[in-house]
């Protein structure tokens, strides 16, 4: 659709830019490194997003939710969204991961480049400049050294219902605390001797608020700045910071931080108060987080599936990550159109996987060309048919669309057909193939069945039939026999052996993210099959490549093919997990 569907995230927007918020000339120029200088937002009644993922992981279906959010919110009110990398956490994050993002980004359709600017940044790019803002709160009496251990801090928070108790080194002095902190900066002290917390209120209602860890030390290296650093910022204290610096205008998360808005308002209120930053301040906003169901998206989990070999790597066709839903053959505009149709709202809900499928099906159903595929291939041989004859059989790429053209393959004697559509002893409203039943042949004859096959074991291993020779589809004569079942099939001799893989969920649970612990209990075992089958004469098998295979659903080529194709089942044509 055109018209993008409304949100409150709209309405604040309107209203913000209605009221001039963000006019010229307001923004008094912050004193951010000079990649945010150079940055700065040269016509300033813009809006500001960014997305800022810790690169820690790979993106998922989640992430896109966000990314189409920021990203789109921008676009449609001729602001700027931001890539930020919040790397603030040195034991997790890697290069590859912030390569793996950048790629899945753009992939997505979105582009952090706006005409001379690249809005690319780094969390530990500001470091500096957090050391420094933190400096300038111990100095203003707004933090403090605390040497009680981490276990006797998290005894001292209290609970919902009790206070929490002050800290003895709470009133220690400011000059004390700060030469404390100059000495954590300078690696003089051990992992979890000391931490810098904010000086608020311990008996705040909101937990949160309770004196805060705003730094801690940490002897790790980092992925970009190495051993530069022996202390990092808590996430609380350095995303206000990061979002103020790069002058964002509507910082949106998840709804778990709503609890945290209180304290990121008390960091850039102090921060202004102490000279650090500028008004007008970024302003945090919070949306359901998408939950869908089969699937987990905790990072935590999906690196556990990864690295316990349950899945084949980050990109493993079955996970929910964006790099593996782009190999299992969903498109980018699938992604955007599913997350403009789960919307976005302030409660949370779960969403069925069966709209995500929906939104690919929808997206390829008037592009892709069609093919016929036989995965699970028996032997026809039309008796009546001369050996060595052949003909052309004519179809269109794509009935919903004929300016994409038409197809042409042959029918000869011996055909592959899928098993299941022939029966010896045929169930109720079957109308496939069963002896004295006719049917027809797509884009072929109509034939008569006659019977079948079978090896000592009592396995069928052909089927017999007789074609009509008038009812060819496409001649005068095709409709003079009226059949209930019309099924696919490929010319023995000339079809193109392919190797398909054919996924299942993940997960038998709907939640396996849910309260139960053990999620890797509701691994479904048989979540992938792998089957040697047959792909029509001609069909273009270069990687990347995709189609609707008639009656078996879409598919793409897989990067693992090698002188045989790997195909992936992207999605069957119908709904059909119930
Ligand atoms: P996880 O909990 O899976 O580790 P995260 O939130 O820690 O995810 P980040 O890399 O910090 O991962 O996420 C980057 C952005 O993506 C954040 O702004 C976050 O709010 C958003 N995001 C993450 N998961 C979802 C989700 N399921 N739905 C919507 N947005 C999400
Ligand atoms: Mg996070
Ligand atoms: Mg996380």
């Amino acid at each position: 659709t055109d018209v993008p569907v409304s949100n409150f995230l709209r309405t604040i927007i309107e209203n913000d830019l209605s009221a001039g918020r963000y006019q010229s000339k307001k923004w008094a120029g912050v004193p951010g490194p000079a990649s945010v200088q150079a940055n700065a937002p040269k016509d300033s009644a813009r809006i500001r997003t960014r997305f800022p993922p810790e690169p820690n992981g790979y993106l998922h279906i989640g992430h896109a939710k966000s990314i189409c959010l920021n990203f789109g919110l921008a676009r449609d009110y001729g602001g700027i969204c931001h890539l930020r990398f919040d790397d603030t956490n040195p034991e997790k994050e890697e290069q590859e991961y912030v390569d793996a993002i950048k790629d899945t980004v753009q992939w997505l359709g979105f582009s952090w480049t706006s005409s001379d600017q690249e809005n690319l940044y780094f969390a530990s790019d500001y470091f500096e400049y957090m050391y420094d803002f933190a400096q300038a709160l111990i100095m203003g009496g707004y933090a403090y050294i605390d040497m009680q251990s981490p276990d006797e801090m998290r005894a001292n928070r209290g609970t919902l219902t009790s206070p929490g108790t002050n800290s003895p080194w709470r009133d220690r002095p400011t000059e004390e605390s700060l030469q404390l902190f100059i000495e954590m900066r300078e690696g003089k002290h051990p992992n979890g001797s000391m931490a810098l917390r904010a000086k608020i209120d311990m008996a705040s209602p909101n937990i949160n608020m309770r004196d805060p860890v705003i730094y801690r030390i940490r002897h790790a290296e980092h992925h970009r700045t190495g051993n530069q650093w022996p202390i990092y910022p808590m996430y609380t204290f350095a995303h206000p910071i990061e979002d103020a610096l790069e002058t964002i205008t509507h910082s949106i998360c998840t709804l778990e931080f709503e609890d945290q808005r209180p304290f990121y308002e008390w960091v850039l209120e102090k921060l202004v108060a102490l000279g650090k930053l500028n008004e007008p301040l970024p302003r945090q906003y919070e949306f359901a987080r998408l939950n869908l169901n089969h699937v987990v998206t905790s990072k935590r989990k999906l690196l556990q599936l990864v690295k316990e070999n349950h899945v084949n790597g980050w990109d493993d066709p079955r996970l929910p990550t964006l790099a593996g839903l782009r190999r299992r053959g969903y498109t980018p505009e699938s992604l955007r159109l599913f997350c403009e149709r789960i919307g976005v709202s302030k409660s949370d809900s779960r969403i069925d996987y069966s709209v995500l499928e929906q939104a690919l099906r929808d997206n390829l159903d008037p592009i892709a060309d069609r093919a016929v595929a036989v995965l699970d291939p028996l032997k026809l041989v039309i008796t009546n048919y001369p050996e060595g004859q052949e003909e052309d059989c004519s179809a269109p790429k794509n009935p919903r669309n004929p300016d994409q053209g038409r197809r042409s393959f042959p029918f000869t004697r011996e055909l592959w057909i899928e098993r299941d559509d022939f029966k010896e002893e045929p169930p109720k409203k079957y109308f496939r193939l069963f002896p004295g039943n006719q049917v027809r042949l797509k884009y072929g004859y109509v034939v008569r069945c006659t019977g079948c096959v079978k090896d000592e074991q009592g396995n069928i291993t052909q089927v017999h039939a007789e074609y009509l020779p008038d009812t060819k589809s496409g001649t005068p004569g095709a409709d003079s026999v009226k059949v209930k079942g019309n099924i696919t099939w490929v010319s023995a001799k000339h079809a193109q052996p392919a190797t398909f893989r054919i996924y299942d969920r993940l997960f038998t649970n709907a939640h396996p993210d849910g309260q139960d612990k053990d999620f890797l209990a509701h691994i479904n075992p048989n979540s992938m099959q792998t089957v040697q089958g047959w792909l029509e004469p001609g069909t273009q098998t270069t990687p990347g490549a995709r189609w609707q295979f008639e009656r078996l659903g879409y598919f793409t080529v897989d990067p693992d093919s090698g002188e045989t194709p790997v195909i992936n089942r992207s999605v069957t044509l119908r709904d059909a997990w119930i």
